[in-house]
């Protein structure tokens, strides 16, 4: 396969933009010699061939989050922010049973 120019509908591995990994992609329209276009055959979303690139990366909502947290730290260590909470456990412990749900339950 070394050199091989890829055809329409061969398998090639490319990153999927939308499953975020390396994956099997049917070559979906070409250029030339060059692959324009793939399909990827897990979530089969058409995307451009990114060579196995996994391209510009977007930030994600946890990045920006963090970058946030980061900003309000000031450089001499002290965090500008509200000091953080401790969490409350959210229900002491959920126990799951056949019986009939307490009530104040949440019912279905
Ligand atoms: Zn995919």
């Amino acid at each position: 396969m070394n050199g091989a120019v890829p055809r329409l509908g061969d398998l090639i591995d490319d990153y999927c933009p939308r499953c975020r990994l390396l994956l099997n992609h049917a070559v979906a329209s070409m250029v030339g010699d060059q692959v324009a276009k793939v399909i990827c055959q897990t979530c089969l979303s058409e995307h451009a061939y990114m060579d196995g690139k996994e391209g510009k990366k977007k930030k994600s909502p946890r990045e920006t989050l963090f970058d946030q947290v980061l900003a309000k730290v000031t450089p001499d260590g002290a965090a500008t922010a509200a000091p953080v909470e401790k969490k409350k456990p959210a229900a002491p412990a959920r126990y799951i049973s056949r019986h009939k749900t307490k009530p104040g339950s949440k019912k279905r």
